[in-house]
């Protein structure tokens, strides 16, 4: 279902090619999210025209809204949304960890997002938290609908039933995603039952293959490795997903309190999953961290910055700090260029700087296509890049003409 196709000789990258049910992805590669089935703004077809390959939505919401029966009852997710090429769902693991610890402790994955803050500052918070909306226990997670407050259970078994009614080609079991600021022993413990978690996912996986009422009878279960930035938590993770007999890989949970914590995760994982499957990273798409994780064998990541960026105002343009501007910008009031000239999207091809920014500013629906649709193809020519670097072994020089 993975195959390599070629080996930097100067780092761990690899280029390959990532066979699902609903067609091919050449890896690394960028993968949309369309969380309620839907890339926010942007409709299938204009995805697919941008070259995107792969987008994954999200268990939680849509077993809320619209539920998976209906999903199903209306083909699965590809039927359901247009979307016609490779998908992937995520778990619920993320609401559990995001919903539960991570309100509490008021952080994200990597907890220096939060730049000055300190982490007595943050474990402070603990104090004052609301109350976790999330009540683990080894059957399964109990947890309150974002909606409507109403108290729901997922299992191991009930996620895997869920995702094969939806029906995306790639999928994951629930995991407990703790946060940066769980010590060792806590996050030991939640990783043990995460890999109890697994085999019951695996086990389910297996039973419900081949059932009528599921839409795509050629679904991969990809492992998820946890163990927060713990070095020895997650080198034992990986070892034992590994073992699993898993698909392909996906690296979750909290990734630490920094960016040096993040590629240690990745150098502590890497190694102990077999190369013959693939290996995506959850969560984490920032421009250097694209380059980041392919330099360190990982073939496909999620993130919802790109787009959310965009609609905000946000938009990726090479060679400006972080790569990016932000067109509500005084400066871009009547610059007549496009957002990148050498860029062949269809913003670019068509509006000024100056029109886009007084659409943002206007709160015009069309800047939210409009800015998404650039930094989408923006992120799907770097790939295309990144694959080329690799495939003539020039990534780690590629990464540094980027300022990375
Ligand atoms: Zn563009």
């Amino acid at each position: 279902m993975f195959r390599i196709q070629h080996r930097d000789s100067q780092s761990w990258a690899r280029t390959g090619e990532l066979h699902t049910a609903h067609g091919m992805v050449r890896t690394p590669a960028f993968v949309g999210v369309a969380t309620r089935a839907s890339v926010k703004a942007v409709e299938p077809q204009a995805l697919m025209d941008l070259g995107l390959q792969i987008v994954i939505s999200n268990t939680y919401h849509l077993y809320l809204r619209p539920g998976e029966d209906t999903v199903a009852k209306l083909g699965g997710l590809h039927r359901f949304s247009g979307w016609t090429g490779p998908t992937m769902t995520d778990s619920g693991g993320f609401q559990v960890f995001s919903l539960g610890a991570g309100k509490q402790h008021g952080v994200g994955k990597v907890a220096s997002i939060f730049p000055g803050k300190t982490l007595a500052d943050l474990s402070n918070r603990k104090a004052h938290a609301p109350n976790s909306l999330v009540r683990l226990e080894e059957h399964g997670a109990t947890f309150r609908s974002i909606i409507d407050g109403s108290p729901h259970l997922f299992t191991p078994e009930s996620v895997i039933h869920v995702e094969r009614k939806l029906g995306a080609d790639i999928i994951v079991p629930l995991d407990e995603c703790t946060s940066p600021l769980h010590d060792e022993t806590y996050t030991r413990r939640a990783m043990e039952r995460t890999h109890r978690w697994a085999h019951r996912a695996l086990d389910a996986f297996r039973l419900l293959k081949d059932q009528p009422e599921y839409p795509n009878p050629n679904q991969q279960l990809f492992g998820i490795v946890q163990g927060g930035a713990y070095e020895a938590p997650r080198k034992e993770s990986a070892r034992v997903i590994d073992g699993l007999g898993f698909d392909g890989y996906a690296v979750g949970g909290s990734l630490g309190r920094s960016k040096r914590d993040m590629l240690n995760v990745l150098d502590w994982t890497m190694p102990r999953l077999r190369e013959d499957r693939a290996r995506h990273l959850l969560g984490i798409g920032e421009i250097e961290d694209l380059f980041a994780a392919s330099l360190r064998g990982i073939d496909t990541f999620d993130c919802a910055a790109p787009t959310r960026l965009a609609r905000n105002g946000t938009v990726f343009l090479r060679g400006e700090k972080r790569h990016r501007i932000n067109l509500r910008n005084a400066r871009f009031a009547t610059d007549d260029r496009p957002i990148d000239p050498s860029c062949d999207c269809p913003t670019c091809q068509q509006h000024s700087r100056a029109y886009l920014r007084h659409l943002c500013r206007a709160g015009e629906m069309s800047f939210y296509r409009l800015a998404t649709l650039h930094n989408l193809r923006f992120l799907v020519r770097l790939m295309a890049d990144i694959r080329d670097a690799i495939a003539e072994n020039r990534l780690q020089t590629l990464a540094k003409e980027w300022g990375f």
